[in-house]
């Protein structure tokens, strides 16, 4: 394409780089350069891409960084095609989606290089083909899946006899990130690629992801041997992204319909779901609004899965209503919205979705509709999930915490949050008001009250009821003072902290209570009846009792009334006081405003 002289895609992924000098003068710099303008026809390199390509072809193991659509394919692309390097021979690549494989195998080979896959996938035939090339050293690159690695000793047999005539040039982990069992996408056959360095000491490897959390970097490098490789990172920062959390009570396919047919007519989308039923469900409703929607799960067979990925590419269906198995090496530049339908369950898989719009570098949108009850029911499937042992469910629910807290901050730029995630620090001033934190920041003012005393006063109304079994739903009754005949039937309404709260903000007390739970201080865990259906209760955590008497400060931010900036500030809120001081009538009327009355704005570059 001709997107180099796009200034949007230039800062998107840092412009194009002709190679500063010192990158230019190895042996095989002008061959590279021959490459990527003859064989990729592509006129310079993006940031990283060279570094990376003569640091592989120096022989160093190296580790690439690099968000999604960054280009990380190039790098080891690149080198499989150059000779003049310190490796020559055949490169395979190790990738985890066989339809990803596919797509580059096709790419690779219309560009007239030689590529082939091995997979489960493929006849027998096909398999002694791509055999029988490698052997005679006719292949530039092998695809293979890590599963082939385990199960097949053939393959494994043919690439120790490339190694022992120095034919294989380097081996690529893409998508590295799945080596990490701390990773979100945690592949156990990608554990054993830590046999390559051991059999194959001097051949590069080469790790790429998306993912830059730090711990799993670390267990990536430590799990595959490949400590003191050569790190190639940079900002994972999006700028042309707008990131929003929207309260899920409103109409959300209304909005929907209005987002694709006013904002975006004829543009593409990704609407993600939680599971098969509701990608369904979501498609068909959207359908009888009159829009062109399709589904995409795991559910469905391979045929029509590429079916419907090539009509959405095509742009035969707007938007895609789908699992998180979506997306993952689709090259599709024009995508202008990411919709997460339902919570995701963790950061990292929320940032890789997110990162799937605007990769051409212009203005796209990542709205993700929040619900308190969507976590609610996440919690309860892990906790009712069998196939996963204690280690993965505690890792997960702290992973739903995390993206709970980041729903409920309704103050601090999105940006900033999700980047501090993968420890890279981000000065909110740079967001350009692109989350819709930083937009309401520039005309709101916000306080950070202290919210240790109602802390204190809901952990000792849950802790009298907490043993009969109680949702949070119930607790909030409770601690409000509702005279509901449930109540008074199991004689709750005698309790020490029965209407503790009662002159706590309704909305103000649902926040406060999330953000409890975010912060491990209530705990909220499945029980399943003898009719299999789960029920979550909620209990005072470890932190909680420890809270109660300790001196540990609870405090959390508040929308000052609403008002727009310089208006005259609010009066002093109700909880801010003691809990033991009577309340005065005034402010009880006090209404501190949440995200329901917060003012809305036009989304996304307006
Ligand atoms: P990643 O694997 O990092 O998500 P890809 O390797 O799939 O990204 O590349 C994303 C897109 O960027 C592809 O369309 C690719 O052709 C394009 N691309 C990669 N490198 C360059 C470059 N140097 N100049 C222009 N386009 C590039
Ligand atoms: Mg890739
Ligand atoms: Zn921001």
């Amino acid at each position: 394409g001709d997107s180099y002289v796009n200034p949007a895609r230039q800062m998107a992924h840092g412009g194009v780089y002709d190679g500063a000098d010192s990158e230019m003068c190895y042996e095989w710099s002008r061959e590279v350069c021959s490459v990527l303008r003859d064989a990729f026809k592509l006129p310079g390199f993006r940031h990283n891409q060279l570094e990376a390509i003569n640091a592989t072809l120096s022989g160093k193991d190296v580790f690439v960084l690099m968000p999604t659509g960054g280009g990380k394919s190039l790098c080891y692309q690149l080198p499989a095609l150059v000779y003049g390097g310190k490796t020559k021979g055949t490169t395979i690549v190790i990738s985890p989606l066989i339809s990803l494989m596919q797509d580059q195998v096709e790419h690779l080979l219309e560009k007239g290089i030689k590529a082939a896959m091995v997979s489960s996938r493929g006849d027998a035939n096909e398999r002694r083909n791509t055999f029988q090339q490698l052997k005679s050293g006719d292949l530039s690159l092998l695809y293979v899946s890590p599963e082939m690695l385990t199960t097949n000793s053939q393959l494994r047999n043919v690439i120790s006899s490339l190694y022992q005539r120095s034919c294989l040039a380097r081996i690529v982990i893409d998508e590295a990130h799945c080596v990490s069992s701390w990773g979100h996408d945690f592949r156990p056959d990608y554990k054993q690629l830590g046999q390559f360095k051991e059999d194959f000491p001097n051949v590069p490897l080469m790790a790429l992801t998306a993912t830059a959390n730090e711990r799993v970097r670390l267990d990536v490098v430590f799990n595959l041997k490949i400590t003191g490789c050569a790190l190639f990172t940079q900002s994972f920062n999006r700028p042309n992204l707008y990131y929003e959390v929207r309260d899920k009570q409103r109409d959300v396919l209304a909005e929907i319909k209005e987002l694709m047919k006013v904002k975006y007519p004829g543009k593409s989308g990704i609407i993600y779901c939680h599971s098969k039923n509701s990608c369904e469900d979501t498609a068909t409703k959207l359908n009888r609004l009159g829009l062109k929607v399709t589904f995409y799960h795991a559910g469905m067979d391979p045929e029509e899965r590429l079916q419907v990925q090539v009509g959405w590419q095509e742009g035969r269906y707007q938007a895609i209503c789908a699992t998180v198995a979506f997306g993952m090496g689709i090259d599709k530049a024009d995508v202008r919205f990411v919709i997460h339908y339902t919570l995701p369950r963790n950061l990292e898989g929320y940032y890789q979705e997110t990162g799937r719009a605007g990769r051409d570098g212009l203005p796209s949108e990542c709205i993700l509709y929040y619900a308190y009850r969507d976590a609610t029911s996440i919690m309860t499937m892990i906790d009712r999930d069998r196939d996963i042992d204690y280690d993965t469910k505690e890792k997960q629910r702290t992973f739903l915490k995390q993206v709970l807290q980041y729903c409920e901050n309704q103050t601090d730029c999105r940006r900033h949050q999700v980047l501090q995630y993968f420890n890279e620090k981000f000065d909110s001033k740079d967001c350009h008001n692109q989350c819709d934190n930083c937009r309401i920041a520039a005309v709101c003012e916000f306080e950070t009250r202290d919210i240790t005393e109602v802390t204190k006063d809901i952990i000792r109304t849950i802790l009298s009821i907490q043993d009969d079994n109680v949702t949070m739903l119930y607790c909030m009754d409770v601690f409000r003072g509702a005279k509901t005949a449930k109540i008074q039937g199991a004689g709750h309404n005698n309790v020490p902290g029965y209407a503790a709260g009662k002159d706590v903000d309704r909305t103000d007390m649902e926040r406060i209570f999330h953000h409890l739970v975010a912060q491990s201080i209530l705990k909220e865990s499945a029980v399943v009846n003898r009719s299999g259906y789960a029920t979550s209760y909620l209990r005072v955590g470890s932190r909680g009792v420890g809270l109660l008497s300790g001196t540990e400060k609870m405090s959390l931010t508040f929308l000052k009334n609403g008002a727009a900036k310089k208006t005259k500030p609010p009066s002093k809120p109700v909880y801010a006081a003691s809990n033991s001081a009577p309340k005065p009538k005034a402010t009880r009327s006090t209404k501190t405003s949440s995200r329901t009355n917060k003012p809305r704005f036009g989304i996304a570059n307006g």
